[in-house]
């Protein structure tokens, strides 16, 4: 993209997404919400989004988000339970349901979702140990503390005066918080900028601070868990003034999408801003055909 079609982008999102009313919608083939997940990977890389969601491709599921998938439905096994019981599953039984039925039941289902077998680095075995692992950590050291009121809850608004709406879930609400967990290999002290992104469109909705707890795994099988109470940096808690940068960030995301829909269409590549991005590429399913790195 030259620097004058460049600034060309930037000043006419800026005029559409600061206006007050319905902005243009062109995806209306495409899409027919956003998701929290959807806006932070056209935030990554307008190129990686337009191959999931204009040219339906899937990328082949990773092990990492898998293994996190899957301590993810076992603590909603548990902490569904826990809103009528108010009382958490013992340890050994949460862990036989993992073992029985929340792992193989997960990687069933993610393999089911692209029809493509899992993109193994240690293996099944040692994703399931690491993921059991990570749930024995969090089940042992927060989930006493956790009071909840729903899980997986569904959100949906149109607060954000797009064509489409918004939809997403809540990990765990609480009366006075919601949770969002977080798995993988590194320990988070802070909200990482994506996480910013999906906490802030959380707090737009329920009005709630919005609580990240980190739970890594490393090479080595050493656990660690992070939440508010260690680092108050993993909180998202919005002013009335960020309030309304967040549905500006929203809508000129989405203003973005529609601008490149206009200038490339669906078939025509859009921006690769994944190589200026820390990490999006590394992780990126798409990268073995993508154009940014066809030539390194
Ligand atoms: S490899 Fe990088 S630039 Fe290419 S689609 Fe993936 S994130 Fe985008």
């Amino acid at each position: 993209m030259s620097v004058d079609l460049e600034s060309y982008v930037r000043d006419a999102v800026r005029e559409e997404a600061s206006s007050s009313s319905v902005l243009h919608w062109n995806l209306g083939d495409y899409l027919n919400h956003w998701s929290p997940s959807s806006l932070t990977q056209f935030r990554r890389c307008p190129y990686q989004w337009q191959q999931v969601k204009i040219k339906g491709r899937k990328e082949r599921p990773a092990e990492a988000p898998v293994t996190g998938t899957s301590v993810h439905v076992a603590l909603s096994r548990n902490f569904e339970q826990k809103i009528e019981s108010h009382e958490d599953m013992p340890m050994v039984e949460l862990l036989e349901w993992f073992d029985d039925v929340g792992w193989p039941t997960t990687v069933q289902v993610e393999q089911a979702k692209t029809g493509q077998e899992i993109k193994w680095k240690l293996g099944p075995e040692a994703s399931h140990r690491r993921g059991r692992a990570m749930l024995a950590s969090y089940h042992e050291q927060v989930s006493p503390r956790i009071e909840p009121l729903a899980t997986e809850s569904r959100f949906e608004t149109t607060e954000f005066g797009l064509s489409v709406p918004v939809i997403g879930y809540f990990d765990i609400s609480q009366a006075d918080v919601t949770v969002d967990v977080k798995t993988g290999r590194r320990k988070y002290t802070k909200a990482r900028e994506d996480w910013r992104m999906q906490g802030g469109i959380y707090n737009f909705v329920e009005e709630k601070p919005v609580e990240f707890h980190s739970v890594s795994i490393t090479d080595g099988g050493k656990v660690e868990v992070v939440t508010p109470l260690e680092s108050e940096e993993l909180i998202v808690s919005l002013s009335v003034l960020e309030r309304q940068q967040i549905s500006q960030r929203v809508r000129a995301i989405s203003a973005e999408a529609c601008l490149y829909m206009e200038l490339y269409g669906p078939e025509i590549d859009w921006p690769m801003h994944g190589v200026d991005h820390s990490w999006a590429c590394s992780y990126c399913g798409f990268r073995p055909t993508c154009p940014a790195w066809s030539s390194r």
